[in-house]
């Protein structure tokens, strides 16, 4: 006979093991199906930012994530160098951290699996389970199994195989980012700064995007680019030969690998990351969507961590509230959560986004950015609206 659960959580990734970890301290039977096989790497640049180290110290990991490099502020090159530091919060770090995703995804999957969730690793979910009303009521797995449950949560990330299969059109036009990072050692001293350039040139367009340089502790250095595809020719981008290109203006005392080098040892790695909510409303009948699936990177950042963290958990919550409150027909409440968390903001994202993806435009609001004036003037604004609570 097929086990039956509560809610059936396709992807293990922080969407997933946050939704599964919230749900399962209700006492509900949750079930999380991976594909991978963890510790599995994720391409990420591997930034914490403060809000996420807020949900994981939310999530009882505050002790454990101390292991991890501590980040105390951002230097800016555009080109010119300025800082930034993390907003002061009531009951909110003024630091970020970096994590490889194998360490930070292991410990939060193991974190849902001690909370009570059930974890089967190698799991590939083929697509949804629907009734004859074409409610989701479960997944199919690519070995054939199906496993249902009550809800399902589609925390499948960027590709989702789940939103695929229910061909979902969304109200809103998320857009995404196109980002690429290797991991490396460079000859320089360690430090506890995110680094952004965001000068990033292609055939003489500046991009809608920035570079970076994270620094991992050990002399290691999570080292990357994204840009979003709001830029007309973002498809004549090979971003292998464009990440060469970009690790060549780092200064050679550096001794950084060549992107060749990286390619050989398989470190350098494309993704997608959707942003401004590619699936709206989140949910169907039977399914939420979190995290990447949902299109919840944060605009102009492109930080997901803290958004899959932050809408895994109010899926887990918001699931379980309406299985117990009028049944999975009905997931508004978590669509109301959302919207009220971050509507507006991602409503401006979707704006700025278009454009951004005009190289004039970009341009213009990078020479901007450089100017020390203009700029003290929009960090002021910025840093005030910040330490309101909603903000990352
Ligand atoms: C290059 C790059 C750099 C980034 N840098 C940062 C950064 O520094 N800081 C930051 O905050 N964000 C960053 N992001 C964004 C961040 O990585 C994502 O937003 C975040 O991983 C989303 O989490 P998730 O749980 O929704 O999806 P994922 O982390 O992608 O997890 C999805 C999970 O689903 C599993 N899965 C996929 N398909 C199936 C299937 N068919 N069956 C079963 N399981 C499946 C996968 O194995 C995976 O474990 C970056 C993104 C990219 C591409």
């Amino acid at each position: 006979m097929t086990e039956r659960f509560d809610l059936v959580i396709a992807g293990g990734g922080p969407s997933g093991a946050a939704a599964a970890w919230q749900a399962a301290q209700t006492g509900a039977k949750v079930v999380v199906l991976d594909k991978a096989e963890f510790p599995r790497d994720k391409p990420c640049g591997d930034g914490l930012t403060a809000r996420a180290v807020s949900y994981l110290q939310k999530m009882g990991l505050a002790h454990e994530i101390t292991q991890f490099h501590k980040i105390s502020g951002v230097t800016v090159y555009s080109p010119s160098q300025w800082e930034l530091s993390f907003p002061q919060r009531p009951g909110m770090p003024d630091y970020g951290r970096t994590a490889s995703r194998a360490e930070l995804d292991t410990m939060l999957l193991k974190h849902a699996e001690s909370a009570g969730a059930v974890v089967r690793q190698g799991a590939e979910v083929a697509g949804p389970e629907l009734d004859a009303r074409g409610r989701v009521v479960g997944v199919i797995l690519k070995n054939g199994e199906k496993v249902l449950g009550d809800a399902v949560i589609a925390a499948d990330g960027a590709y989702s195989p789940l939103k695929r299969g229910l061909k979902i059109d969304s109200d809103y036009n998320g857009y995404s980012a196109i980002a690429i990072r290797s991991e490396m050692h460079a000859n320089r001293p360690d430090s506890d700064r995110f680094e952004i350039y965001l000068k990033l040139l292609f055939q003489g367009d500046q991009l809608p995007g920035y570079g970076w340089i994270f620094p991992m502790g050990g002399g290691r250095f999570n080292i990357g680019l994204g840009y979003v595809n709001s830029y007309k020719n973002w498809q004549s981008i090979n971003a292998t030969h464009f990440f060469g290109d970009f690790l060549r203006t780092l200064p050679a005392e550096w001794e950084l690998p060549s992107v060749e080098e990286l390619k050989k040892n398989k470190s350098v790695r494309a993704w997608r990351l959707p942003m401004g909510f590619t699936a709206w409303p989140p949910w169907r009948p039977g399914v939420l969507f979190a995290g990447d699936s949902l299109g919840a990177g944060k605009p102009v950042s492109g930080a997901g961590i803290s958004k899959a963290l932050e809408s895994g958990l109010a899926a887990g919550e918001c699931a379980i509230a309406a299985l117990e409150n009028g049944g999975p027909d009905d997931f508004t409440n978590y669509q109301q959560r959302m919207e009220a968390a971050w509507g507006r903001e991602y409503k401006r994202g979707r704006f700025f986004n278009k454009l951004a993806g005009i190289p004039k435009v970009s341009e213009t609001g990078l020479k901007l950015l450089d100017n020390h004036t203009f700029r003290d003037f929009l960090l002021k604004s910025l840093y005030k609206k910040a330490q309101s609570p909603s903000h990352t």
